[in-house]
C-alpha cells in the first residue's frame, strides 16, 4: 500500500493511493500504524488532495551519518565502524511541494536524497532479524543540511535540525511492497540535473541492521523515522561547492518508493 497524510479543503487524515485516486482511511497514520484504527471513505481524485509529509510530526527523527561507502569517502571520512546518530525534528518535516526555506544565517545549504525508514510497531532491544517486522514501510527523504553550521562545532545537530530542512514524502510504501530495501536506485535532480545516483546496496549498515542498533538503546515508536544516509554527489563535496539557492528545485526519487519535489526559498 502507498499511505498519504493529507489535506482537502477543511478536511484533514491519511489514505491509501491507488492510481490516480486516493481512499480516506481516516484521521491519523501514526495512530493507524499503532492500532490498526481506522474508517474507510469515498474515494477522492488523488489531484484533489495536497498531500503532506507522511508521517508531519514524527516524535523520534534519527539520521544517519556516513552510511554510503563513497559518500564517506567524498566526504575526507573512514568508513564508520558502527552507525553515526544524529537528531532532527518535527520542525524540519515538510511535505511535497512545500519550500525549504534557507535563513538568513545560513550560506552552505546542502541536499541529500535519503531513504526514510518510518517505524510501524515499538522496537525495544530487536535482533537484526526481526527489526523489519517493525518497520512500517519507506519513503523519500531529503535530509537538508547547511555545512557552515554543522561543521562548525564537534556535532552536526544545529547545521541539520532547521526549520523546514526535511521534506518527506510523497507517501509510505509498506514493507510488503518493498521485500528488500537493499536494492533500490536512489537518486537526486538539481533543477533537473542529476547530481546524486546510487543504489541503497551501497548502505554501510542496512535497514535491519540501523533499526536493531538504534532499538538497543532508545525505543523506537510507531511514527519515528529514520533518515538511513546518502549516497555521494552531494554539494559541498563537488569543486566547485553547489549550495542551494533562491528559486532552485530538488527532486529525490527512490526506485519502488516515488519522488518527491521542494522548491527552495530564501527565508
Ligand atoms: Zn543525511
Amino acid at each position: 500500500m502507498r499511505l498519504a497524510t493529507f489535506e482537502r479543503g477543511s478536511m484533514r487524515g491519511f489514505g491509501r493511493v491507488e492510481g490516480d485516486r486516493l481512499v480516506p482511511m481516516g484521521h491519523d497514520l501514526v495512530e493507524y500504524l499503532a492500532t490498526g484504527a481506522g474508517a474507510e471513505g469515498p474515494a477522492i481524485p488523488l489531484a484533489e488532495a495536497r498531500l503532506l509529509a507522511p508521517v508531519p510530526r514524527p516524535g523520534k527523527v534519527i539520521g544517519v551519518g556516513l552510511n554510503y561507502r563513497d559518500h564517506a569517502a567524498e566526504s575526507g571520512q573512514p568508513v564508520p565502524e558502527e552507525p553515526i546518530l544524529f537528531p532532527k525534528f518535527a520542525n524540519s518535516v515538510i511535505g511535497p511541494g512545500e519550500p525549504i526555506v534557507i535563513p538568513p544565517e545560513v550560506h552552505e545549504p546542502d541536499y541529500e536524497v535519503e531513504l526514510g525508514v518510518v517505524i510501524g510497531r515499538t522496537a525495544r532491544g530487536v535482533a537484526v532479524a526481526d527489526a523489519i517486522a517493525h518497520v512500517a514501510g519507506y519513503t523519500c527523504v531529503n535530509d537538508v543540511s547547511a555545512r557552515d553550521l554543522q561543521f562548525r562545532g564537534s556535532q552536526w545537530m544545529r547545521g541539520k535540525a532547521i526549520d523546514t530542512f526535511l521534506p518527506c514524502g510523497p507517501w509510505l510504501v509498506t514493507t510488503d511492497e518493498i521485500p528488500d530495501p537493499q536494492a533500490l536506485s536512489i537518486r537526486l535532480l538539481l533543477n533537473g540535473r542529476e547530481m546524486q545516483s546510487s543504489s541503497t546496496a551501497q548502505m554501510v549498515f542496512g535497514v535491519a541492521e540501523l533499526v536493531a542498533f538504534v532499538s538497543r538503546t532508545m525505543t523506537l515508536e510507531p511514527g519515528d523515522l529514520i533518515a538511513t544516509g546518502t549516497p555521494p554527489g552531494v554539494g559541498f563535496a563537488r569543486t566547485p561547492p553547489v549550495w542551494l539557492r533562491d528559486g532552485d528545485e530538488v527532486r529525490c526519487e527512490i526506485e519502488r518508493v516515488g519522488s518527491l519535489t521542494n522548491p527552495v526559498r530564501a527565508g
